[in-house]
């Protein structure tokens, strides 16, 4: 029998486990609600969702802090809270078809699939999408394609996208993105120069594309044919 006091590698996995319900739990009171999230079902999605799978062992002890992590190839996993303010302007109620460019750790993509019916991701780093790919069917989602590709051109096969979702800056709104949101969707993506950018959503209404800054940003480049040049 093994002494109360001693650590076994499952007692420590299931502290650890413990710990991070405890993290996810005080990053949606600390970090969301105070500033502004409202959306219950965005708000559970972000209490739900395990952010330290996503990211790799050296940094777990850092998953549910205020700021974004590196995740390799010089790329990035958004900051908590700008997750949730994207996610809730997609204004998602379960039945949508979404289309994410920038699977980059899968993360965001786990918010989307806990959130809507369909989620095609893309990203253009292939061992990312491997990665993210493996994570995600680890823990079960069922209903996300993904594809290694690029994401400027968007996914025409499965157009048109009741919500697109843009993780990589822009330097203005890529139009087969525009041109593959349906009537009533919502596009949220960042555009801007290099260093920072504005967080843009924008609704298709008949024809009229409504514009709407959700505030200043900064994110890594989005890269292709409509965005930055390699
Ligand atoms: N949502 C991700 C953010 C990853 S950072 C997360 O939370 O982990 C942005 C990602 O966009 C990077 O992985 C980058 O490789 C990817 N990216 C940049 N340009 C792209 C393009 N044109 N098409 C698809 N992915 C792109």
């Amino acid at each position: 029998m093994v002494p109360a006091e001693v650590v076994t590698p499952e007692r420590n996995r299931m502290a650890r486990n413990l710990d991070y319900r405890l993290a996810k739990e005080k990053m949606v009171k600390t970090q969301l609600i105070p500033r502004g999230i409202k959306d219950v079902r965005v708000l559970e999605a972000m209490g739900r969702v395990p952010r330290d799978i996503f990211v790799e062992e050296a940094l777990v002890g850092e998953a549910y802090n205020d700021h974004p992590l590196p995740i390799g190839h010089r790329q990035t996993i958004s900051q908590p809270y700008i997750v949730a303010l994207m996610t809730e302007a997609l204004e998602l109620s379960g039945n949508e078809k979404v289309l994410e460019i920038g699977t980059g750790s899968g993360y965001q993509t786990a918010i989307l699939a806990e959130l809507a019916d369909k989620i095609y991701t893309i990203e253009r780093i292939r061992s990312l999408m491997v990665q993210a790919r493996d994570t995600l069917a680890g823990l079960g989602y069922d209903n996300i394609l993904f594809k290694a590709f690029d994401g400027t051109l968007g996914w025409k096969e499965y157009e048109p996208y009741d919500a697109i979702i843009v993780t990589a800056g822009a330097p203005k709104l890529p139009q087969p993105l525009l041109d593959q949101l349906a009537d009533g969707g919502r596009l949220v993506i960042p555009t801007g120069n290099k260093f920072s950018q504005e967080l843009i959503k924008v609704t298709r209404k008949r024809g009229n594309y409504i514009q709407k800054s959700l505030g200043g940003c900064r994110f890594v480049d989005l890269v292709g044919v409509h965005g930055w040049k390699e």
